[in-house]
């Protein structure tokens, strides 16, 4: 027989194979030997008391055969020479599941990429830590992957209504991610897996007879009477097709201006503001599991915090257990944190943004700038942020307790950072409004959390691409944009997706709706 149970385990015996056998078997009142394997469903952390649990999931087999576990395993023939074709710009996650999808149903993608492929990537970005210099084409946004490539790679999404997760997740490890990722709560892949998966995605898409092409920045969308035609390229070349995904995620500012030039409809959106914070990991981990230390068996601990302070939610966004903050800007002069985390999460810090969400009254001074309102207030706060930093990338940071009392820090704590931080008031670079909320928020946060409130957190302005600030809106049911036909806006950019798998899911949706196109 096979049966499915819930167990509730000290961590020790959760990390023992032989011991989730015993305590199955003890459970179904059969003998140990009697189980031939077992398939973990679900595997959470219970923290709420003294004594910290495991909370399994698992399928048993009982005297019977084990069987693997079951998951989608995509089929990716090659296309034949007459196979249709769609333009898809942007290899991000909303990219590239986008081009896979259309690979199994057997059109063509056309995938056209600004940045430069994950290897030379690399070297950017270590640029732009050591020397402070960064390239507007190949950054911690831009490049093989998108932003998801150098991210932390957690793969949780609460838009469950707008795929399916277990789908996604499976590709993720048919291209090489581990399958802890299919029963973990909270699913994670980390910095130094992820480009070799978005690698093997490359690979399948290109072997398939699909395309992939780096360092080509799309600068013009083709329309005739309001149908799309294609693309053009900062190179000039022009890329042609009836059906173009626009992928390019939340930081492509020159697409959001293009599209406004060209009169085609864009709206500002609310997004949220604020810094990343980083604390010990030590600290957190002694709050999250009661103890002085944290026991062997357990993950580096990571919080979610979130208050409502008048009138807007403050919260905790993109939460690094072990992780590393790490400029996330795309432009010089900007200054943009994010962060990131190894798979195994083994800094000694962990780091989340924790924002407060802004809208048309925050943007009000840009109200001129039209649907861009939003994107030209997002940029004046990341200026700031750069000229209180120092330049070079050097980031603007407080204590945390300096912070709530308006006191510029006499020292900073050690940081993650790579480029720096120089002390400053952060008053200087946050509007009032995200300011005042955040000193509320983080007192209500050490009553929540033991320790959380502390001189010992730093925080490093600015996060401040939490989500795109501008939506690119289209029809409910063909996912076109109203007024051009075969421009399908998706993922992060548009305004459609929050993340890794809201992104590759959207990317999916998508590409489906040109499989309709084409089989109608
Ligand atoms: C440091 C960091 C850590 C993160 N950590 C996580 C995490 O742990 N979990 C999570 O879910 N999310 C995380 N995110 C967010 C996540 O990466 C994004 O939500 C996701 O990548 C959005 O996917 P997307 O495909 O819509 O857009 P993007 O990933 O932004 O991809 C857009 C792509 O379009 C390209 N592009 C832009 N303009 C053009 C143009 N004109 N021509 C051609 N190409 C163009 C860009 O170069 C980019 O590659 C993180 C982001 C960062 C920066």
């Amino acid at each position: 027989m096979i049966q499915q149970l819930s167990l509730k385990l000290l961590p020790s015996q959760a990390a023992s194979d032989t011991t989730i056998i015993g305590e199955a078997a003890a459970a179904l009142g059969v003998k140990s030997s009697a189980i031939t394997g077992f398939h973990l469903l679900k595997r959470s952390i219970d923290a709420r008391s003294r004594q910290v649990y495991f909370m399994l999931t698992i399928k048993v087999f009982v005297n019977e055969p084990f069987q693997e576990r079951e998951r989608i395993i995509p089929i990716y023939d090659i296309l034949p020479a007459n196979a249709p074709q769609a333009i898809i710009v942007g290899a991000g996650p909303a990219g590239l599941f986008a081009a896979l999808r259309l690979i199994e149903a057997g059109i063509r993608p056309i995938v056209l990429e600004r940045g430069k492929d994950v290897r030379a990537r690399r070297r950017d970005l270590a640029a732009l830590n050591k020397t402070g210099v960064v390239n507007p084409e190949s950054n911690y946004c831009f490049g093989e992957g998108g932003a998801g490539t150098y991210s932390d790679g957690k793969l949780y999404t609460r838009s469950n209504k707008r795929g399916d997760i277990n789908r996604i997740l499976s590709i993720f490890v048919h291209f090489g991610a581990t399958e802890k990722i299919m029963y973990d709560a909270h699913p994670h892949i980390g910095t130094n897996k992820l480009p070799h998966i978005i690698v093997a995605m490359r690979e399948q898409i290109i072997n398939s007879g699909g395309m992939v092409l780096f360092e080509q920045k799309v600068t013009d969308i083709l329309t005739r009477n309001n149908q799309v035609t294609g693309v053009s390229t900062a190179d000039g070349q022009t890329f042609s097709a009836s059906q173009v995904i626009l992928a390019t995620g939340h930081s492509a500012r020159d697409i959001f201006r293009l599209l406004h030039q060209k009169n085609i409809f864009i709206t500002a959106k609310p997004f949220a503001l604020g810094v990343r914070v980083e604390h010990p990991q030590a600290l957190i981990d002694s709050a999250q599991y009661h103890c002085p230390t944290r026991n062997e068996y357990l993950p580096p601990a990571s919080y979610s915090l979130v208050e409502q302070v008048e009138g807007r939610g403050v919260f905790s966004f993109c939460m690094c257990p072990g992780g590393i903050i790490a400029p996330a800007s795309t432009d010089p002069g900007e200054l943009v944190v994010n962060g990131w985390s190894p798979s195994r999460r083994d800094n000694p810090y962990a780091n989340s943004g924790m924002v407060v969400t802004v809208d048309e009254t925050d943007f009000a001074p840009f109200a001129d700038k039209g649907p861009l309102a939003a994107m030209y207030y997002q940029q004046m706060v990341e200026r700031d942020a750069f000229t209180a930093g120092g330049g070079q990338f050097v980031a603007p940071a407080q204590r945390m307790t300096d912070f709530v009392h308006n006191k510029l820090s006499a020292t900073l704590p050690p940081c993650s950072y790579l480029p720096g931080v120089n002390s400053a008031d952060l008053r200087d670079v946050l509007p009032v409004s995200v300011h005042q909320r955040l000193a509320a928020a983080f007192k209500a946060f050490g009553r929540k959390m033991k320790g959380y409130y502390t001189a010992d957190a730093i925080l490093v302005a600015t996060e401040s691409r939490t989500s795109s600030p501008v939506r690119i809106p289209r029809e409910d049911d063909t996912l076109m944009h109203p007024q051009i036909s075969g421009l399908y806006p998706c993922g992060e950019g548009a305004g459609y997706a929050g993340g890794i798998v809201s992104a590759a899911m959207d990317g999916e949706r998508v590409a489906e709706r040109i499989v309709a196109f084409y089989h109608a």
